[in-house]
């Protein structure tokens, strides 16, 4: 029997939606993002399944070690950076490309120069994302610090040349902003001197916006099957989802007008109807706040979520006279109801909702690609 609550990772979708970025970006090269334990899907197993990727790109340190660890030679960028010398020492030990995006990050650089360890001859140098902040306000130097940054990495030995140069967009996911051309144009003519490679796209600028599109491309929730904008769905754009989630019924009973369901008895019965309570709730990874009225597929029909979400269980309305029992097959997400629904409902993103799903809910990798 499968388990109670449990994901169905579709891997060949992620091969099928790589290859969506790359139709896309044909000239450019893709580096996967699968920071988050990719996506909440399982760094590993994604990672293996985007072996034709150029590169990867993680968070932080740890993510990229335990790649590294597991025997990818890609080059992996970790999006953050290092943010003092252990962890510096740590990029340069496992050849992870560091982004850097802060003076706190040059004078590291810098004091390993100056430290009497050799640079170059221990470990070998390291590969440098600098970072634009070009409006997004949260990482990166401004414009205006953005050549004396430059300058003064490239008189670090440890760093290896050329420099590579990003910038990340704030609103590319809403196409009557005209924030990203901005941000496009102030990155092209900040970084218009330098020779080093170039990178803006997320998922939203592949999909969305063309000018941004150059050496290499950074797409993360797309490879997911999942839409980045707020008013469609990945299978809407070609993509094709990659998790779904399952669960089943465990107990099913007539309830009459007026009972009230669950936590608080916030929802309360207005005719007879079936009540059926699933195995899964935001102990899993299914979202607290979904409303009323959630769609769930009970036996591949749709009905409405009633009542709170539980920590292990929800409950949903299946209609008067319906014939359902305990192990009659629930989909939260999945084939036939979008994650981007179910995020609409919980007021949330998609993303939140594939990062969230715990560790209780079993895995059962699909795939037809032989692993190595
Ligand atoms: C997470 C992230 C991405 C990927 O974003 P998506 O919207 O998931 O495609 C790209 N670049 C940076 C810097 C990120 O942090």
């Amino acid at each position: 029997m499968t388990p109670a609550a449990y994901a169905v990772l579709n891997l060949d979708a992620v091969q099928h939606n790589l290859s969506k970025v790359r139709s896309r970006a044909p000239d450019a090269k893709v580096m996967a993002v699968i920071k988050a334990n990719g996506y909440g899907h399982g760094m590993l197993r994604i990672a293996e399944a985007l072996q034709q990727a150029d590169a990867f790109a993680v968070a932080r340190v740890d993510e990229g070690i335990r790649l590294r660890k597991a025997g990818f030679k890609h080059r992996i960028a970790v999006l953050e950076g290092f943010t003092c010398g252990e962890e510096l020492d740590e990029l340069l030990h496992y050849q992870l490309d560091a982004v850097v995006h802060s003076l706190t990050q040059l004078e590291i650089f810098e004091a390993v120069r100056l430290s009497s360890r050799q640079a170059g001859t221990e470990h070998g140098a390291c590969a440098v994302w600098l970072k634009l902040d070009s409006g997004m306000n949260r990482l990166g130097f401004k414009a205006k610090e953005f050549d004396a940054a430059y300058q003064r990495l490239n008189q670090c030995a440890l760093v290896k040349q050329p420099i590579s140069l990003m910038t990340h967009f704030a609103c590319a996911d809403d196409f009557n902003d005209d924030k990203t051309l901005k941000q496009i144009s102030l990155f092209n003519e900040t970084v218009a001197g330098y020779t080093g490679e170039r990178s803006m796209a997320n998922s939203a600028g592949i999909l969305g916006w063309e000018q941004s599109l150059t050496d290499w491309v950074r797409p993360g929730v797309m490879l997911y099957g999942i839409s980045p904008f707020p008013d469609s769905t990945g299978q809407q754009l070609g993509l094709r989802p990659v998790m779904e989630l399952h669960s089943r019924l465990i107990a099913v009973k007539q309830i009459e007008a007026g009972d009230t369901v669950g936590y608080g008895g916030s929802w309360t019965c207005e005719r007879p109807t079936t009540m059926g309570i699933v195995a899964i709730g935001y102990g899993d990874g299914y979202p607290r706040y979904a409303k009323v009225g959630t769609p769930v597929l009970v036996n591949g029909r749709r009905v409405p979520l009633i009542g709170r979400v539980s920590m292990d269980m929800i409950t949903v309305d299946l209609g008067a006279g319906i014939h359902a029992q305990p192990g009659d097959p629930v989909t939260l997400w999945g084939e036939g109801l979008p994650v981007e629904e179910i995020a609409l409902w919980a007021d949330t993103i998609p993303y939140t909702l594939v990062c969230g799903v715990t560790q209780r809910v079993q895995v059962i990798e699909n795939a037809t690609i032989t692993k190595k």
